[in-house]
């Protein structure tokens, strides 16, 4: 019972680890696709957004080639470039440069947060040295105006109708753009959201920091990794921030056209708050069931032992004789029979029975009472337990006033030499029985040994002995009789005067 309840615990135990490990892994699973979608909807926005800028600048730059352009006053060319109202939602301005660096035509407040010449500007540089038809995005920069404000250039190289270099189209857009986005994408409290360049430059991050914003970042293995052509475009990792020192699953997602990279951190505690609580709440019901079935395996062994110590202690009860506390009859027959069957098996074994009955008992109790005479046979009682002190031998009552003593592995003297203690034992007791020729309580015992090939049962041996009893008796009581008593042995009776004490 102990072992199934122990058993059923331990099982109940793996099980439970085993869904806990499967819903963590599920978890985790929901939670990088979740962050993965909405790295992804950032991601698109943007790419939306870069597309519609650069079609835009095209398009300014298809205006700029119009040939009705140099017939037109300066305010109109301005108006026909550049649109009436050109200073558009993250649109700070735009503008155009010919080859020379030298502003062509632009938003007015160029002047303020661009004055002078372009060259040397990367926004400038880039576009001119590359040749291909690329949207050129400058890292990003602070510019002055009503405010301090951090700003991207976007441009595109204009070329002549032979091919030549012949300028760029630009336009300056608010980084507040990337914020208002991610800010849109209502994220939980600790997590964080950024915009980075894949050589580390840092465009955007919520929570908002104006000095992060164009700091690089060295060495960031995760950067490094992606600037690799085989990056993969989108993925997932867990890492402690170098912010903040705050363990978060991080995904990623590459705007394409574009050299940034969207990231996307949830704290894991954010993560996995529910799937704690849930953890938390196992824990807690496997421990009170553990307990639960500690507290009932111990009960069931209290309870086994105590049982069981009942039972053995009833057992104990129907074996023994309840004046004497000696074995009763029938576990003395019992314990005959069992010498009897080693005896069988084991040719070597050989055991002693002796039969004792008190001396004129019936004339005791007719003096003392029968009260009396249980007293005496306790006392008769103690003094077979005295002499009987090997544990292997057997003592009970036989019936009435009479004892048989159980002698293992004893022989015909040892027998003799234990019927003589029981004697003497009962002698120094000096229980006065005045109807006695004796004058005392006596006893008297026949003493018989197994003799194999003479003795065809238990019973026959203890036949024998109550022979020799009962010639014991015959010869005068207070004495042993030896019931086939080797010659050497002789006389075969031992009588104990009552003086001789
Ligand atoms: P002998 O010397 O020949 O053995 O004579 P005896 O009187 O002892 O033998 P007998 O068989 O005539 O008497 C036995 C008496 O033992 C009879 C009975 O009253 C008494 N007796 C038997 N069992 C008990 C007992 O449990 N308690 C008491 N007090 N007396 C018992
Ligand atoms: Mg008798
Ligand atoms: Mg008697």
């Amino acid at each position: 019972m102990t072992l199934l309840v122990g058993s059923l615990t331990l099982m109940a135990g793996v099980i439970t680890s085993v869904v806990l490990y499967q819903s963590y892994k599920q978890v985790e699973h929901i939670s990088i696709n979740h962050t993965l979608n909405v790295a992804r909807i950032a991601q698109r926005s943007i790419s939306r957004n870069m597309e519609l800028l650069s079609l835009a600048l095209d398009s300014l730059a298809w205006r700029y080639r119009h040939t009705q352009l140099h017939r037109m006053p300066p305010q109109q060319q301005l108006d026909f470039l550049l649109g009436e109202k050109i200073e558009a939602g993250y649109i700070v301005a735009q503008g155009i440069i010919d080859a020379d660096g030298q502003r062509v035509v632009g938003s007015p407040v160029l002047e303020e947060i661009m004055p002078g010449n372009f060259s040397g500007r990367d926004f400038f540089d880039v576009p001119r040295q590359d040749t291909r038809d690329a949207l050129y995005i400058s890292p990003p920069q602070a510019v002055r105006l009503e405010r301090r404000a951090q700003v991207i250039v976007l441009s595109k190289r204009l070329v002549h109708v032979d091919g030549s270099f012949g300028g760029v189209v630009f336009m300056v857009l608010y980084l507040d753009y990337f914020r208002q986005l991610f800010e849109a994408m209502s994220l939980e409290k600790n997590a964080v959201m950024s915009l980075y360049s894949v050589d580390g430059v840092a465009y955007m991050r919520l929570p908002y920091d104006e000095a992060f914003i164009g700091s690089r970042v060295e060495n960031a293995p995760q950067l490094q990794h992606l600037l690799a052509a085989s990056a993969p475009a989108e993925g997932s990792y867990f890492t402690r921030s170098r912010q903040d020192g705050v363990q978060r699953l991080y995904t990623y997602v590459r705007v394409p056209q574009t050299r940034w990279v969207v990231f996307i951190g949830h704290t894991k505690e954010a993560l996995f708050r529910e799937w704690m609580r849930m953890f938390y709440a196992v824990v807690f019901l496997m421990a009170l069931f553990s307990t639960a079935a500690a507290y009932l395996i111990s009960r069931l062994r209290e309870e086994f032992f105590r049982r069981s110590k009942l039972d053995q202690q009833l057992e104990e009860q129907a074996r023994t004789d309840k004046l004497t506390s000696l074995l009763n009859r029938r576990a003395l027959d019992d314990a005959l029979q069992e010498a009897w069957h080693k005896c069988q098996r084991n040719e070597s074994a050989r055991f002693a029975v002796l039969f004792a009955d008190v001396d004129f008992f019936k004339l005791y109790n007719d003096t003392y009472g029968h009260k009396a005479g249980d007293y005496a046979l306790v006392a008769v009682s103690r003094c077979i337990k005295a002499a009987v002190s090997r544990h292997c031998d057997r003592a009970g009552r036989y019936g009435g006033e009479e004892f048989v003593v159980l002698l293992d592995e004893a022989d015909a003297e040892g027998a003799v030499h234990v019927a003589k203690l029981i004697i003497a034992a009962l002698q120094a007791q000096k229980i006065p029985h005045e109807r006695s020729p004796f004058g005392r309580l006596t006893i008297s015992i026949g003493v018989a040994c197994l003799e194999r090939g003479i003795h065809r049962s238990i019973e026959e041996v203890v036949k024998a002995a109550d022979q020799a009893l009962y010639q014991a008796k015959r010869e005068g009581r207070n004495r042993v009789r030896l019931s086939q008593a080797p010659a050497e042995m002789a006389p075969a009776a031992w009588q104990f005067s009552s003086a001789s004490s």
